[in-house]
């Protein structure tokens, strides 16, 4: 693009210089800046060389020519980022409010300096005919392997020199003197690291079902006839979907575009990637934590050159810099994780969306629960809705128990598996079957309350409970504080104050003391720390290895185990007592994953829910499978409490080391939205502010304002505002961080 100025953003993370600066392009670096480029540009009084990133090249100068400064230098090294990928960064800042520079980063790829690897290439250096006389001759001086090398060029152009070392086990000093012989060349070509090191057989896709072809038909035909949307496919575990998903992929490829596939980093394991891998061969790749920063800048350069046609990845893949998406999938798009905890606080899904108007994409999203934001927005038939109800590996839907711990404290069961639990387990290590047992988060396991007085022991420096350990202590996970257990209430004096002895650790403790003899293995957080550990527990319990598996959320997640015949749920109210506004959503979506663990094979399974709220809406339609039913209610809870997806919220989340500061600033900004005219809209709710749900965190003080409207442009202008009445003055005490739509309560 010709241009003679340049709007630069400096790459200084501070709110002062959260704006785009005019630059101009020297003379000699005319026609060549772009936006996207990573450029050198004198900064602040003492003119400083800083790193800047163009957003836009422009002809028209914002102020008196002669003052402008001049790009110092363009930084070649650096990735060179789609225009397309800042028009994203600037849509993310604005919607999600955060610093453009934190926007910007978010969306470009890898940006350390990265040494480029290379691999030796040969080739021919003359035609054919006389490199087959070189040869002959060759054979005939007994110069076997060289004759061997050209014999082999013959046949392929070109080849990696140390592949055909290898194999024709020949020596560096016989291809140097081809090379200096003038037969062949050898030349360096960059190198990209595959993360993918599978050697699968391709394999090409089931045979659709009449259901799955219908939905491939409809997308495409959409597609072919140019119109662009998003779509929700529900369907239960291993109805299909990814089958769906792939074909979908695969003639997107045809025409000629790239796919971007998302899916939870938890649920990316190896027979996932193994099943693309298969279908897609090396035109696949994966992007997710575990890759090094060198892994992730070549999977965006082969995405870049146009190596690879698909990547797979947690929802950061989304930035994956493709020239041309045709398609963006999203796996499980209820899941929590693809909401981002750091500013700016996106959602894959509307970023996806975004993403998709500018390469004129299509969204497809998958789930067997789908968050109440999409099936509402299919219900208004702002999406295009599937369904797929049948499993087609065969297995009928489990029967489900569910079982009231009140009741079983009251007929004197003390034990943390009911009576009915107790006898189904035992039936199934009996039978030789497997059984799992889920344990919701382990942050509300193991906390100390009087069994008296309802005391709960708490962090004194967060609003937290305390988690007892094996080794007696007590424990808060936010700070790390640790106190001794103790042995009488402070509250009462009594006796009873004890632990909830329901972590996946007690658990495993009692399964041993119940039944000596049996295998049980556990998968949590602390048992997961290492590298494929993951996996290696859950391949030695597929293997069979164990009868009993216990775990947290990490075992819920799509695996199959045709030998499970039996889940226990062992407190289901667990994430019901959470101060959370989506607690009814997640425990729903959770149980029905669970109960869809069990009978994945040929034998029906058994599930059972133990629970204290047996007549909570959100227990009783998971152990209907009642999707739907579920929906009814729980919208109508959130259209009574305008929260999303009927209203939107947004959570202003002000952070202070010191109390009194932050509650001022709280007050401010509440006092702000209140005079704004977006604030005086009729339907403009302002709540608090307050001190967060967890009101300290390490001394930190936390107070949050929630603003709800279901208008969204409401709320961005209200944020704007709040940013603008920030950046006058100098904080260093307090900080402000803006969630919209939060995915739980502060
Ligand atoms: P989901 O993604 O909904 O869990 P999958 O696509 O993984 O479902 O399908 C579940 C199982 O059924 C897999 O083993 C898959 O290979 C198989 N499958 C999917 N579609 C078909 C089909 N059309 N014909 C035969 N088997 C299929
Ligand atoms: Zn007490
Ligand atoms: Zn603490």
């Amino acid at each position: 693009m010709q241009g003679r100025f340049a709007n630069i953003i400096v790459d200084i993370s501070h709110e002062k210089v959260d704006r785009p600066f005019q630059y101009r392009i020297p003379e000699a670096l005319l026609g060549l800046p772009e936006p996207g480029m990573k450029v050198r540009i004198p900064f602040g009084s003492g003119n400083k060389l800083r790193t800047g990133y163009i957003i836009e090249i422009t002809d028209e100068p914002e102020f008196d020519v002669s003052r402008l400064k001049e790009i110092d230098s363009v930084i070649e090294e650096g990735v060179q980022v789609e225009s397309r990928l800042i028009r994203l960064a600037f849509w993310m800042k604005e919607h999600y409010g955060s610093t453009m520079i934190n926007a910007l980063k978010t969306v470009l790829p890898v940006r350390q300096k990265l040494k480029q690897q290379e691999k030796k290439e040969i080739c021919l250096r003359v035609g054919k005919e006389e490199a087959r006389a070189e040869m002959l001759q060759c054979e005939r001086k007994h110069q076997g392997a060289k004759a061997r090398v050209l014999r082999e060029l013959i046949a392929e152009e070109r080849l990696p020199q140390t592949l055909v070392a290898r194999k024709l086990n020949i020596s560096p000093s016989t291809f140097r003197s081809l090379q200096e012989a003038g037969l062949i060349a050898i030349n360096s070509v960059p190198y990209y690291r595959n993360p993918v090191k599978l050697d699968a057989q391709r394999e090409a896709g089931h045979r659709l079902s009449e259901r799955q072809q219908f939905v491939v038909d409809s997308v495409l035909k959409d597609y072919d006839d140019g119109i662009r949307q998003t779509y929700l496919l529900r369907g239960i575990t291993g109805s299909g979907k990814t089958e769906v998903y792939m074909e979908l992929i695969a003639q997107m490829i045809q025409r000629g575009r790239q796919a971007v596939m998302l899916i939870p980093e938890i649920a990316l394991t190896y027979q996932t990637v193994l099943r693309f891998y298969k279908r897609f061969g090396d035109r696949v790749s994966v992007m997710n934590s575990t890759l090094s920063p060198g892994e992730k800048y070549d999977q965006c350069e082969r995405a870049r050159k146009g190596e690879i046609d698909v990547i797979i990845g947690p929802r950061s893949a989304l930035f994956t810099p493709f020239p041309d998406i045709g398609i963006i999938i999203i796996d499980e798009e209820h899941e929590n994780s693809y909401k981002s905890e750091t500013m700016p606080k996106y959602h894959a899904r509307e970023t996806a969306e975004e993403l998709a108007a500018l390469h004129g994409a299509s969204v497809f999203l998958g789930s067997a629960t789908p968050s109440l934001e999409s099936f509402y927005r299919a219900k208004q038939g702002k999406y295009k809705l599937f369904t797929l109800n049948e499993r087609l590996t065969g297995g009928v839907l489990p029967t489900v128990y569910v079982e009231d711990l009140r009741q079983e404290l009251k007929n004197g069961n003390r034990s943390i598996f009911s009576k009915r639990l107790q006898s189904l387990l035992e039936d199934r290590l009996e039978r030789g079957e497997q059984s799992m047992l889920f344990l919701n988060r382990r942050g509300y396991a193991g906390f100390v309350s009087c069994r008296m007085c309802g005391h709960v022991m708490k962090c004194p420096h967060c609003d937290v409970s305390l988690s007892e350990h094996r080794n007696g202590t007590l424990v808060c996970h936010y700070c790390g504080f640790t106190q001794p257990a103790v042995k009488l209430c402070p509250e009462c004096g009594s006796k009873y104050i004890l632990g909830f002895r329901a972590g996946t650790e007690q658990i495993e403790e009692q399964l041993h003391k119940l039944y000596p003899d049996k295998k049980v293995l556990r998968m949590d957080a602390d048992t997961t720390k290492t590298k494929d550990s993951y996996e290696k527990i859950l391949s030695a319990f597929s293997a069979g290895e164990a009868d009993i598996l216990v775990g947290t959320q990490m075992i819920v997640k799509g695996h199959d185990f045709p030998n499970v015949t039996l889940m226990g749920i062992l407190a289901a109210d667990m994430s019901l007592s959470v101060n959370d506004y989506r607690a009814g959503e997640r425990t729903f979506q959770l149980l029905t994953q669970a109960a869809g663990r069990a009978g994945r094979g040929t034998r029906p399974g058994e599930v059972v829910i133990q629970t204290y709220q047996p007549e909570h809406y959100s227990i009783l339609h998971a152990a209907a499978q009642d999707y739907e039913g579920f929906y009814e209610e729980e919208i109508l809870y959130r259209q009574m409490l305008s929260y999303p997806p009927v209203s939107h919220i947004l959570a202003v989340q002000v952070t202070s080391a010191a109390q009194e500061g932050g509650e001022v600033l709280a007050g401010q900004l509440k006092r702000l939205c209140v005079g704004a005219p977006e604030g005086r809209v009729e339907k403009t709710i302002i709540i608090g502010p307050a001190p967060a749900f967890i009101g300290r965190i390490n001394d930190i003080f936390r107070y949050v304002l929630y603003v709800k409207n279901p208008d969204y442009e409401v709320l961005i202008r209200l944020k704007n505002r709040m940013e603008h009445f920030l950046k006058e003055e100098d904080r260093k005490d307090e900080s402000v961080q803006f969630d919209f739509d939060p995915m739980s309560s502060f």
